[in-house]
Parts: C-alpha cells; structure tokens; sequence
C-alpha cells in the first residue's frame, strides 16, 4: 500500500507513546497517576446534561444539523459574548459553531493558507496549530514563546520577507502550555502587526472561563479593530467539562466566519442539536459553572505549586488555565525527566518538547486530578528524585 506524504510532515505525537507506556505500566499493576493531559477530570455541568437529555427527545434534533448552526445557538453566543466580554456580534454573519476547537483550527488552516504560504506559529503551543499548517500544505515560521517575553510572541522579531509570505498567524492567551496571559495592550500589538502586514489572526480562546486570583480574561475580540483582522476561537470544553462534547465557535471577522461557512459543509455537518441545546444551556444558564471550577483549579494549583516548590522545582502559579508550566533542572531533556518520573512513581507529566523545540526544559503539570491524588504525585516525586541534582544516572 502506498499512502499520501502529507501524513508524514505531521509532528511526531509523543503523546500516543506516553498512552502505550501508561497501558504497559497499569497492566503491571502501577496505580498511576496522570497528570499528562489537559482533560477536566470532573463531569460536565449537571445543568447541561439535563439540557442535552431534554435535546435527545426532539425529532428536530435527529436530522442532519445545519452547518451555521441553530439561530437559537448562535443567538446564545452572541449574548455570551456580549455580556462575558462586551463584545458585541451579529449572530448571522459573525458566528459559527464547530465540532470543538481542534475542527475549528484546522478549517481555518484551509480557507487561510495556499500551499507555501507561511503560517505564524507559537512554540511551545498546542501542536495542532502545527499540524493543520502542514496538512494544509502551508509553511511554519515559528514564533517562540520565551519567560523573558511573558511568553507573547516577539513580533518584531519576524523577518519582513516572512512577513510578506505569512496570510495567517495563532495565538492563544490565556495560553496551553505556558499558563501565561495577554493583556489588552498585548493583543492591540498583534492586531497592528496583522493589520500591516494583511495577515489572518486567529485568537483560540480555549481558556479564558478558567482563572484564579479574580483575574477575567478577556477576549480578543474586545479590542478595537480586532474584528478586521480576524476571529476568536471559543471552546465550551473546558470551562464546562465538556471535552467529550465537541462543541465550540468561531466568531469575528465576517469574511472570515464566510469562508468557514463555505468549506465546512464540503468536510462535516453541524453540531448534533441536542449537544447545541447543552451548549444554549452553558452560555446562559449555567455561566457561572466555570467560576466555581476555576475554585476547584486554584486550590489544586496552591496545593502543587507550593509542594513543587518543596521539592526544588521552580514554577510561577498561573492566573489562569489548567497547567503549571515548570522549569526543569539541566542535565536530562524533559522527555527523560517525564520518562523517568512515570518510570519510577508511575506519575505522569508531559515533557516540554510536545509543545515544540522551545518547550524544552520545562514539564507541564496539568491539574485535573483530585487533591489528595495531586497531593500524592508531588509526594512521590519528593520521595524517589532529587531534582536539584542535575547529574543524569
Ligand atoms: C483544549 C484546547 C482547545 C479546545 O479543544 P476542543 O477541540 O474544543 O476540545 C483548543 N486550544 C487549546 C490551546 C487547548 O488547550
């Protein structure tokens, strides 16, 4: 058999090895502990179940959901967005509803990108971002995402023949893996640069419901002229547990949410509408679900960063998102360290190079585990390795 090349341009995905050595190590008996993925491990918002339930009885729902989705859907995110962040959307032509984030970004890779236009790309990131620039036959220019920027792109730094080849670029703040966070000012930076240099700007806004300390993330699409170059991307999957869902939108920019519009039906259909009649239910009913998860989040991130701290890791506590991103200490890549640290006390961490090559030298520490299990990792890391000893065995 012989199968298309463009499979191979996509990234290695170190996460399907770290399944397997889960597997292999809970076959063995090993109670591990995963604290590898950014998945909530507590049950979607009861009220939106109850709302699902309801959506199953209906026979509208049973037949091919369009691709724009229910008036009724849209309407609900055009308040959601009007009153979370005072932005405000016509509901027909600047919004459309995706099967989850990850759709949305790989639509928006098509309908931006000719095969050798650049795409701007963060690293460490959500690989996806990566993925769907290949797969769309575009070029990667990577943007590095470094502590001495606060982990924001340093625009100037992009080359002006880059700049002239690149049609679309990704940002994503409150920010997967980092934890960092954008101001105003620093999204009205990437607007002007998209603005003068014709780019698309796509803001993936996956976890601005999920923030400690009173911090409120906002949403790009508050600043001004924001709506010119581009669109946000909002997913309910984390700040509603509904990740198994697949629900999420596309708003902004009505040239841009046009074009999604026209490719989407060629590839999908719309959201089933009982999972739609959930997500009405999320944004107006039940939006204060995510404050009382982001509760939940702040007591696991004191309760881990202070006993990382302990332990001679160093980590900056997140204003925001479900990560703790920590430096590692020299002397092992963060793939040994978080080998190593499943190896011996069955606990896993990703290792920073998932994210990309400037990931290295950090472990992201997601935290979806109950307290007393977050309690334990951090206990056996204690227990069986010294992190401030550099050396590598
Ligand atoms: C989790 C996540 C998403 C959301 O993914 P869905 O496909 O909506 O579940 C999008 N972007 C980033 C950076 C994420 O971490």
């Amino acid at each position: 058999m012989k199968f298309a090349s463009r499979l191979e341009k996509l990234p290695p995905y170190l996460f399907a090895d770290l399944m397997r050595r889960i597997e292999a190590k809970r076959k063995l008996g090993v109670d591990v502990i995963n604290l590898g993925s950014g998945d909530p491990d507590t049950p979607t918002c009861p009220e939106v179940v109850a709302a699902a339930h309801a959506g199953l009885g209906l026979p509208d729902n049973h037949r091919y959901p369009s691709n724009r989705g229910k008036p009724t859907f849209r309407a609900a995110a055009a308040q959601f967005m009007q009153q979370r962040f005072g932005v405000a959307l016509d509901p027909d032509t600047e919004i459309a509803p995706a099967l989850g984030g990850k759709e949305a970004v790989h639509h928006l890779a098509f309908l931006a990108l000719d095969p050798g236009q650049v795409c701007l790309c963060p690293d460490p990131a959500y690989p996806i971002y990566a993925s769907a620039t290949n797969l769309a036959g575009g070029i990667i220019h990577v943007m590095p995402l470094e502590a001495r920027n606060r982990f924001l792109p340093d625009l100037n730094a992009i080359p002006i023949a880059t700049r002239r080849e690149a049609n679309l670029m990704f940002v994503n703040y409150p920010n997967n893996p980092t934890g960092a966070v954008a101001e105003a000012a620093d999204f009205d930076r990437m607007i002007a640069f998209a603005k003068d240099n014709d780019v698309i700007l796509v803001h993936d806004n996956a976890y601005s419901e999920i923030a400690f300390d009173g911090y409120q993330p906002s949403s790009f699409l508050a600043r001004p002229g924001a709506k010119d170059v581009g669109v946000e991307i909002f997913s309910l999957s984390k700040g509603w547990n509904m990740t198994g869902w697949r629900i999420s939108f596309v708003a902004g920019n009505q040239d841009v949410v046009g074009r999604f519009l026209h490719l989407k039906p060629n590839i999908d259909a719309g959201p089933f509408g009982a999972i739609q009649d959930a997500a009405i239910e999320a944004m107006s009913g039940s939006s204060s679900f995510p404050r009382s998860m982001s509760e939940i989040y702040q007591r696991r991130r004191d309760l881990m960063v202070g006993a990382l701290r302990e332990i001679g890791l160093q980590v900056m506590p997140p204003k925001a998102t479900l990560f703790l991103w920590c430096a590692i200490p020299e002397g092992r890549t963060s793939v040994e360290l978080a080998n190593l640290i499943l190896e011996r006390v069955g606990v896993v961490v990703s290792p920073g190079s998932a994210f990309g090559r400037y990931g290295e030298g950090f472990i992201r520490i997601a935290l979806t585990a109950p307290d007393g299990r977050l309690a334990e990792a951090a206990d056996r890391i204690r227990g069986s390795i010294d992190l401030t000893v550099a050396a590598a065995e």
